[in-house]
């Protein structure tokens, strides 16, 4: 590969030749920067946590599963999205619960949100 000027971080570029499309300290300016856009759930739970939520709850719905908190059973709305279950962490992630089948528990969104106010309030 040929050697080329370095792409700079945010419209500053720097003139070093490399390898890549950075020299190594501008990108590692760069991933630091997209790590800190991300989003703050790609941060807490990792870029699958979306994907895998939603397999946990459709196949804890199917079971004809409910919140384990208050009991209620999750339902479709007429667009078939399913609109009041989430997955929860048995453990949580900052505790080093995993995103694995055996850490998640079906939870409604009132019961997951009352779960991770009083997590910040103790
Ligand atoms: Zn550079
Ligand atoms: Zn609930």
């Amino acid at each position: 590969m040929p050697l080329r000027p370095c792409l700079g971080v945010h419209g500053q570029p720097c003139n070093r030749l490399t390898r890549g499309s950075r020299c190594p300290e501008h990108q590692a300016e760069a991933d630091r920067r997209r790590e800190a856009s991300r989003p703050s759930w790609v941060q807490r739970y990792g870029k699958d946590w979306q994907r895998v939520a939603k397999q946990f709850v459709d196949a804890a719905v199917r079971r004809g599963e409910g919140c384990v908190y208050c009991h209620q059973v999750g339902h479709y709305d007429e667009a078939g999205v399913h609109n009041s279950m989430t997955a929860g962490h048995i453990v949580a992630r900052e505790d080093g619960g995993t995103n694995d089948d055996e850490n998640l528990q079906l939870e409604c969104r009132h019961c997951n949100s009352r779960k991770k106010r009083s997590r910040k309030g103790t």
